[in-house]
């Protein structure tokens, strides 16, 4: 799966973090780290922090559902 954090969004309310700590790291008080392409076993903890993130920072890919529509 792939997924993006607009970090232009994002507060650093870590609650990503804490739903999915193998995805996501808060290093120091605001840079927020993630892999952007997580494993696909991650995918019910990016899934429920994305739904968690209280600026809807993250953005969720799923390249393998039948809507995957994305312009490459
Ligand atoms: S939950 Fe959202 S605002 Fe908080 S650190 Fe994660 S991406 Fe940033």
């Amino acid at each position: 799966m792939r997924l993006v954090v607009d970090l232009n969004r994002c507060q650093g309310y870590a609650q990503c973090v804490f739903l999915a700590p193998d995805v996501f790291e808060l290093r120091g008080n605001e840079a927020l780290h993630y892999d952007p392409n997580a494993d696909d076993a991650e995918r019910l903890r990016v899934l429920r922090a994305a739904a968690a993130c209280p600026v809807q920072a993250i953005q969720v890919e799923q390249l393998d559902g039948a809507d995957a529509g994305e312009a490459a």
